[in-house]
C-alpha cells in the first residue's frame, strides 16, 4: 500500500526534537565553538543510520515528487539548498546520498567554482541566478553566492569595500527568492581540521578517490583561522529570519546527512503539498481505456 502523504507518524523518533531547533545558527554562536564531530539532537547511534536514512530517504522522494508534480498544473513554489563548507566537509556525499534519493526530473544542481572568463565578465550574482531552480523544482547550489565572500574575502579577490557591500546585498536577492516562491534551506557544513586531514590523506591513497583531489585543497587549509573568520560573519550577517543558515556539524558522515535530509524533509512538508487532483474526467477515461 502506498503510503499516506501526511502522517504525524512519520515524525523522525530518533531526535529530541525537529532538528532545525538544534541546528539553525544563533546569534552570538561561534564558530570557534563548534564540535565538528558533534550529533546535535540525534539519539540514535552510527547502527540506526542506514535503516533511517533509507526511510527519510522515502519520505523526501515522495514530497519532492509532489513538489514536481504540482508544478505541472501551475504550482510554481521551489526549494533552493544552499551547500557551503571546506574541501571534504561532505557536500558531494550529501548530492549523491540525500538528493540523489529524488526523481532528477525535479531537480536542478549547480556547482561553483572559481569563475569563468564569461561569468568574471558579469555581477557575481549573474551565474547564481542563471542557475535558480524553475518552478517545481529543487535546486541544489554546490557552493553558491557565498564564494563571493569566502574565498574572495579570504584570497582579496577584491577590495573589502566591494566585498562588504555583499553581505547586503545577498540578503536582498535572497528576500526576492524567497518573495517569488522559494523556500531557502541554508547548510554550513563543518569539518574539523583533523578529519579534513584525513580525507584528504584518502583522496591521496585511493585511486577512486584521486578524482577529488585538487592541490589548492592544502592552499586552502592553510588559512583556515582565515576561513573560520569568514564563515562567522556569513553566519553572523546573513542568518536571515526569511533564510536562516544551519550549522552542521560534519565529521560523522551519518550524521551530517540525515540531518540535512530531516531539514529537507522539513522544508518540504512546510509547503503543505498534495498530489494534484486529475484535471480529466477518470471515469470516462478508465471507459475509453476499456474500449480499446
Ligand atoms: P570544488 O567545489 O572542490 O570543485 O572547488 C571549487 C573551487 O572554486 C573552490 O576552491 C572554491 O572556493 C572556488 N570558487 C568558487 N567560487 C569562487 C569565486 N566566486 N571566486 C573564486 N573562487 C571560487
Ligand atoms: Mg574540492
Amino acid at each position: 500500500m502506498a503510503k499516506a502523504a501526511f502522517d504525524a507518524s512519520d515524525t523522525p523518533t530518533l531526535w529530541t526534537h525537529e532538528p532545525h531547533s538544534h541546528l539553525e545558527f544563533q546569534p552570538g554562536d561561534e564558530v570557534g565553538d563548534i564540535k565538528a564531530n558533534a550529533t546535535p539532537g540525534f539519539k540514535g547511534s552510527k547502527s540506526d543510520a542506514p535503516d533511517l536514512q533509507d526511510e527519510r530517504n522515502e519520505r523526501f522522494a515522495e514530497l519532492q515528487e509532489m513538489l514536481y508534480a504540482r508544478s505541472r498544473s501551475g504550482d510554481t513554489r521551489k526549494i533552493l539548498l544552499v551547500l557551503q563548507g571546506m574541501d571534504t566537509a561532505g557536500k558531494g556525499g550529501i548530492v549523491k546520498h540525500v538528493v540523489g534519493a529524488g526523481n532528477p526530473q525535479g531537480i536542478r544542481y549547480a556547482s561553483f567554482g572559481k569563475p569563468t572568463d564569461e561569468e568574471q565578465a558579469h555581477h557575481y550574482l549573474w551565474r547564481i541566478r542563471n542557475a535558480l531552480p524553475p518552478a517545481g523544482h529543487l535546486g541544489v547550489f554546490d557552493r553558491s553566492h557565498y564564494e563571493d565572500v569566502l574565498i574572495v574575502r579570504v584570497r582579496d579577490l577584491v577590495p573589502p569595500e566591494v566585498w562588504g557591500e555583499r553581505y547586503d546585498e545577498i540578503n536582498a536577492f535572497e528576500k526576492e527568492l524567497v518573495d517569488d516562491g522559494t523556500t531557502i534551506v541554508k547548510v554550513a557544513m563543518f569539518v574539523s581540521l583533523d578529519e579534513q586531514k584525513e580525507r584528504l590523506a584518502k583522496r591521496l591513497k585511493r585511486p577512486d578517490k584521486y578524482w577529488k583531489y585538487n592541490p589548492g585543497d592544502i592552499d586552502e587549509r592553510e588559512l583556515w583561522p582565515k576561513y573560520q573568520q569568514a564563515y562567522q560573519a556569513v553566519l553572523d550577517k546573513t542568518s536571515t529570519e526569511y533564510a536562516p543558515w544551519h550549522v552542521i556539524p560534519c565529521d560523522r558522515k551519518w550524521y551530517s546527512r540525515l540531518a540535512v535530509t530531516e531539514l529537507l524533509i522539513e522544508a518540504l512538508e512546510g509547503l503543505d503539498l498534495s498530489w494534484p487532483p486529475a484535471d480529466f474526467d477518470i471515469k470516462a477515461e478508465k471507459k475509453r481505456l476499456d474500449s480499446v
